[in-house]
C-alpha cells in the first residue's frame, strides 16, 4: 500500500483545532480523510458512530489494546479512553489519501514519532487560559465539572507546544484557517 501523509492537528480542547480541520476537510485539493477515533465517551450533541468516533465500551477498547490494535490511544480524562486504530490509517491510505487528525497531544506526538517522515504534528495554541474557558463554557455541552478537567489538562498541554514540528496562534480564526491551509498544502507536495 502507498502510504499518505499523516496530518496531525493537535491543541487542548477549546483551542479551535477541530473548526480548521474541518475547514481543511473541504479543501479537495488537499485529499483528506478524517481519522475517526475509538472513543469511550458518551456521543455528545448531534455526533455519530462512525462519523465523529467509533464509540465504544471501555471493555471493547480494551480488547483493542490488548490485540495492539491501536497506533496510538489515550486515557485522555479519568476513564475516557480515545486512540486511533490501525485499520483506520490503512483504510484511508489504501484510497489514496492523507489522514488528518484531531487528536490530543501527547497522542500527536506518539503518531509523529512512529510515523516521522510522513507526518506534519501541527499545535494549536488558543490565545489564553482565560479565553479557552469563555469559548468551553460558550459551547455548553458540558458540565463545569468537565470544562475544569479541561481547563486543568489544557495547561499542561500548551507546555508540550515546542515539541510538535509547528505551532499556528488562533487569535484570529480566519488567519489561523489560512496558515494551516498553506502549512499542510506545502507538506503533501513532498
Ligand atoms: P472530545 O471529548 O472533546 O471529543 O475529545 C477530547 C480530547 O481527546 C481532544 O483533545 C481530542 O482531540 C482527543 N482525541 C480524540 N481522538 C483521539 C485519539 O484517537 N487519540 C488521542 N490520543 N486523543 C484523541
Amino acid at each position: 500500500m502507498k502510504k499518505g501523509k499523516l496530518i496531525v492537528f493537535s491543541a487542548p480542547s477549546g483551542s479551535g483545532k477541530t473548526t480548521i480541520v474541518r475547514h481543511l476537510l473541504g479543501k479537495e485539493e488537499l485529499d483528506l480523510e478524517f481519522s475517526i477515533s475509538a472513543a469511550t465517551r458518551e456521543p455528545r450533541g448531534e455526533e455519530k458512530h462512525g462519523k465523529d468516533y467509533y464509540f465504544m465500551s471501555t471493555e471493547e477498547f480494551k480488547k483493542h489494546i490488548k490485540a495492539e490494535d491501536f497506533v496510538e490511544w489515550e486515557e485522555v480524562y479519568r476513564d475516557n479512553f480515545y486512540g486511533t486504530l490501525k485499520s483506520e490509517v490503512e483504510r484511508i491510505w489504501a484510497k489514496g489519501k492523507n489522514v488528518i487528525f484531531d487528536i490530543d497531544v501527547a497522542g500527536g506526538l506518539r503518531i509523529k514519532k512512529k510515523f516521522p517522515e510522513e507526518t506534519l504534528a501541527v499545535f494549536v495554541k488558543p490565545p489564553s487560559i482565560d479565553e479557552l474557558k469563555i469559548r468551553l463554557k460558550k459551547r455548553s455541552t458540558e458540565s463545569d465539572d468537565k470544562i475544569n478537567m479541561r481547563i486543568a489538562k489544557a495547561s499542561v498541554e500548551l507546555a508540550t507546544a515546542p515539541q510538535f514540528d509547528t505551532v499556528i496562534k488562533n487569535y484570529d480564526l480566519d488567519t489561523a484557517k489560512e496558515e494551516a491551509y498553506n502549512l499542510v498544502k506545502d507538506f503533501i507536495k513532498k
